[in-house]
């Protein structure tokens, strides 16, 4: 069965460029509520950590830096189908290929700086929200 949470990053791009409220607007109208949420900046080796999936793909070095370049948000969010419902919001990872209206149609600059993060699974999507929040953080 699906789950109801997913966990979202505004990526440096996004958030540099004043496009937080935009993206944030976007998705609490597409129904999901946020149960947690964060501006913080990711390390090299923490951006690392977070992706050590694609360690062994060729822009596995930039991405680490490009995500530690700047300030992100991180959020959990609920909806019902919530991971699957959120990958549809965001669109395709190159934006040049993302579907019209999608966030990353509207906002990505580039297949890299592409805005948002969205988690692939319900795993990934418990694990990549513990990796942010602790469980007091968690609190709605
Ligand atoms: P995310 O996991 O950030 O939601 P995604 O699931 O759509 O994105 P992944 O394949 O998991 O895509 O890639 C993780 C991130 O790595 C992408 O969002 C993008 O920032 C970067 N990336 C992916 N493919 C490339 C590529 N070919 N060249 C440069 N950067 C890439
Ligand atoms: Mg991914």
């Amino acid at each position: 069965m699906a789950g109801n949470r997913t966990f979202t990053m505004i990526k440096p791009d996004a958030f540099e460029a004043g496009n937080s409220g935009a993206i944030l607007k976007m998705i609490e109208e597409a129904g999901f509520k946020i149960v947690a949420m964060k501006a913080t900046r990711l390390t090299p080796e923490l951006a690392g950590k977070f992706y050590a999936v694609h360690s062994e793909r060729p822009f596995y070095a930039d991405l680490c830096k490009y995500m530690s370049s700047g300030p992100i948000v991180a959020a959990i969010l609920e909806k019902d189908n919530a991971v699957e419902d959120f990958r549809t919001l965001i669109g395709a990872t190159n934006p040049a290929n993302a579907a019209e209206g999608t966030i990353r149609k509207i906002f990505a600059k580039s297949i890299e700086a592409n805005a948002v993060h969205g988690s692939d699974s319900d795993e990934n999507a418990a694990i990549e929200g513990s990796f942010f929040f602790n469980q007091y953080e968690r609190v709605i």
